[in-house]
């Protein structure tokens, strides 16, 4: 089920699905509009998966507005993919395997071509949900290890969670010398399993003894929720110092739910109203630029 749509798989803007912005921002016309009998009709692309999707619930109650995945090529709408499509209309609760990859197609590269151009904002909007400081290295070895491990063809990738997936195929990495400004049980689990940790303007920092604080994602998984929305999420794992010829143990575990309209309203901000960070971008573009033609 999809809460937002696009007017067509090319076009940038994501809107919410209700009945106002549908009649103003789709108007009257083929191929949005499609009446039958008294059943108006609408359609659209998902923002997720640039699939065409029926717009449902817009004039009758007790169902949110939502759209619904056609499931097929629909006429007016030249762009179909079926993995992705597949993908986004199942609505159960599920985990998906890390290992799935498809070939690469228009749909992988445009999700490279996100990643890149939307890197900073990528990192942004990673870091508030994190709450965390991101640097810039630890933002390009990310992008680096996504990258490698072809993460923009993992059969759970779409176009609004490509933050969060950045983050799932990174490598274990030291949360020392990052400032922590917005997690709390992050800040209380290594307070109480990390005797020698200091803190230093919210950042781990050198302390008597030697210690260390990792972090790593595991287990991507989607679920629905009431109102036609689906949850989705990531793990964080936050590991302790190792004993001697020991691992690192577990010092918490963190639910990271997707915030994926923060991430499109983001992408959606007027140009003369962007912040953007261009330092990131030179390094978005200097790892991966050559993916997208630059
Ligand atoms: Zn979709």
């Amino acid at each position: 089920m999809a809460r937002y749509f696009k007017k067509m798989h090319d076009s940038r803007q994501d809107y919410e699905v209700d009945r106002d912005t549908a009649e103003k921002v789709l108007g009257r016309n083929y191929p949005w509009y499609r009446p039958r009998g008294n059943d108006p009709g609408y359609f659209a692309v998902c923002s997720r998966c640039d699939n065409p999707v029926r717009l449902i619930g817009l004039y009758t109650g007790g169902v949110t507005p939502h759209g619904r995945h056609v499931g097929r090529p629909k006429d007016g709408f030249p762009y179909f993919d079926r993995i992705s499509n597949d993908f986004c209309a199942y609505d159960r609760p599920r985990v998906i395997n890390k290992a799935d990859r498809r070939d690469i197609s228009e749909f992988g590269r445009k999700i490279i071509r996100i990643a890149i151009e939307e890197f900073d904002r990528i990192i942004y909007v990673l870091s508030q949900t994190l709450g965390f400081h991101i640097s810039t290295t630890l933002a390009e070895e990310m992008l680096r290890d996504w990258l490698a491990e072809e993460g923009y063809l993992y059969t759970g990738a779409h176009l609004r969670n490509v933050p969060w997936m950045i983050a799932y195929f990174s490598r274990r990495q030291s949360l020392f010398g990052r400032p922590i400004w917005g997690n709390d049980e992050l800040v209380a689990a290594i307070q109480e399993n990390e005797p020698n940790a200091t803190f230093e303007r919210q950042a781990l920092a050198k302390g008597d003894a030697f210690y260390s604080v990792t972090f790593e994602f595991i287990g991507h998984r989607t679920r629905p929720l009431p109102d036609a929305k689906t949850e989705e999420s990531v793990t964080m794992r936050v590991f302790g110092t190792a004993p001697w010829g020991g691992e690192a143990p577990l010092i918490l575990e963190q639910q990271v739910v997707f915030d994926d309209a923060r991430f499109a309203a983001l992408m959606n901000t007027a140009p003369e109203r962007a912040q953007r960070n261009d330092r990131l971008l030179a390094i978005a573009q200097r790892v991966g630029g050559h993916l997208v033609g630059k």
